[in-house]
């Protein structure tokens, strides 16, 4: 067991690792820091019931050895809720701080001390004696044994013709807090440029059009992701294991190497070709309806092994130097963006009905230039353009910072020259500048980005926080954390 421990970031990720520590009596003291109320996060401090999960019920429990955790929470709250199903995102943050209360509560009776501190962390620094202090935007520094960095997402991408007018009226360096974003807008139906055509661009879509407004989305690829029904947990072994293990990373055909592990394991459950689950329509809007009627249909079995792939890739590359895995990112950036980041079936018949409406246009490349004119006038690289009453980009969130020096783990920008990006361990733990061993300083959820490929859901923070709780209490069963 170890004395205090400080969980920098108290969202979706931060609130799995402080109930890993009290369910397994991991620690003596446990301090949550986070300016924020613990339990909100990014992307599930929503209030709009339209803007819902990506991702099914089944995969958001934040207690992997307990996989129905989520469903019995929205069955005990009234929610009649199936496995399968997309639910509105704040039912998950509504859920993560129940739980947080409880092990807060549960963790309290057996004299663990537990406190919130509501400040930001703005690096981890080593002791002399070996242990740590997490220093603080505003209060003192908090010593500490041991520091979980769970601190999310960094700032919006911000796309270059977006940049130099950021601050300006109806111009949106992201769709959230999606209430501010639709207070700001015109009362009356508007044309709105939405920059982005990947999931949070599609549902800002949604958003939009549903209150009254027409859109044009915008992206460099113009490409929409595939569709799906669900995100299940493997229901068996379909993907062979063997064969993740024995990828080459390096391989420029790795791609085209997964997709044939893919096709092979969706044989398993059925057979039928990769080719007759997607389409390859080059106008994107004709693939959408294509594969719309493939997933209402059930052809697409790729879905069934896309949970089991994951976990099996993150354990093989955990470890393996940064520039090999985000190599191997961009080689497998079609199967990655597409099918993974795909989205739900609902979701793609509102916005085929919109397409077909003429309420919402499809381009592709983004404008060369933005500038005001009485709202703002959209430059398009054929030299048209175009006039929109707001500009709002649903283009992605960075990378959170995360620099080490030879004494400390820094998470805000600075200019010091020995500046470097940690080496992080197969275990998810940050080595600092030249430093051989490991510190107690492990990276979770999307701040393990530098230490595992595929962190941006819930499932994969969630097994991460078990499997770090379990070997903090000496209970390590050789599972990686990935
Ligand atoms: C629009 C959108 C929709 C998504 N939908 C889904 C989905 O349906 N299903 C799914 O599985 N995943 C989804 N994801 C991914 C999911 O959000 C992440 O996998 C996960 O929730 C990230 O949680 P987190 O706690 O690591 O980060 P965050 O949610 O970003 O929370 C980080 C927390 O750390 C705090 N913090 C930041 N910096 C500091 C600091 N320096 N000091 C102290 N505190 C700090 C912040 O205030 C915040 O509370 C979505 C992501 C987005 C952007």
């Amino acid at each position: 067991m170890s004395g205090h421990l400080a969980v920098v970031g108290g969202g979706i990720t931060g609130v799995a690792a402080f109930n890993a520590l009290v369910a397994y009596g991991a620690a003596e003291r446990i301090s949550v820091i986070d300016p924020l109320p613990v339990g909100r996060g990014t992307a599930f401090a929503t209030s709009d019931p339209s803007l819902i999960c990506n991702t099914s019920v089944d995969t958001l429990s934040l207690v992997p050895e307990e996989p129905e955790d989520f469903l019995h929470h929205l069955r005990a709250g009234g929610v009649d809720a199936r496995p399968e199903d997309f639910v509105p995102r704040w039912l998950v943050s509504r859920y993560a701080r129940e739980r947080f209360l409880a092990h807060r509560e549960r963790a309290e009776r057996r004299g663990v001390r537990v406190g919130h501190v509501r400040d930001r962390a703005v690096r981890v620094e080593r002791t002399a004696a070996g242990d740590y202090r997490v220093a603080l935007a505003r209060g003192p520094a908090l010593p500490a044994d041991g520091v979980l960095v769970c601190h999310g997402y960094g700032t919006p991408v911000v796309p270059e013709p977006v940049r130099e007018h950021l601050g300006r009226p109806r111009m949106f360096a992201a769709p959230y807090p999606e209430r501010d974003l639709l207070a700001a807008l015109p009362a009356e139906p508007a044309r709105i440029l939405v920059i982005g055509t990947r999931l949070s661009a599609i549902e800002t879509t949604l958003l939009l059009t549903g209150r009254g407004h027409d859109v044009v989305m915008t992206s460099p690829s113009g490409e929409l992701p595939a569709v799906r029904t669900h995100t299940l947990r493997p229901r068996g072994r379909y993907v062979d294991a063997a064969a993740v293990a024995r990828l080459d990373l390096t391989d420029p055909r790795l791609e085209r190497r997964v997709l044939r592990i893919v096709e092979q394991a969706t044989a398993r459950i059925r057979p039928l070709p990769l080719a007759r689950q997607t389409d390859a329509s080059a106008d994107p809007v004709r693939r959408l309806r294509a594969e719309t009627e493939l997933a209402a249909r059930g052809d697409i079995l790729w879905q069934e092994v896309m949970v089991e792939l994951i976990d099996l890739v993150n354990d093989r590359t955990a470890g393996t130097p940064l520039e090999v895995r985000e190599q191997a990112l961009r080689r497998c950036h079609r199967l990655l963006g597409r099918y993974m980041g795909a989205f739900p079936l609902d979701n793609a018949r509102r916005l085929l009905g919109l397409f077909d409406a003429g309420r919402v246009r499809l381009r592709r490349g983004i404008p060369e230039r933005l500038t005001e004119a009485g709202g703002w006038r959209a430059h398009w690289p054929d030299g048209t353009t175009e006039t929109f009453e707001a500009v709002v980009c649903a283009t992605g969130l960075h990378h959170p910072v995360l620099e080490v020096t030879g004494g400390a783990l820094h998470l805000t920008p600075g200019d010091e020259p020995d500046r470097r990006v940690p080496v992080v361990d197969a275990e998810l733990r940050v080595h600092l500048a030249g430093a051989a061993r490991p510190e107690r300083i492990w990276l979770l959820g999307i701040a393990a980005h530098l230490g595992v490929p595929l962190v941006n859901a819930v499932y994969p923070a969630a097994r991460q926080a078990a499997a770090l709780g379990r070997r903090l209490a000496g209970r390590d069963t050789g599972e990686r954390a990935a």
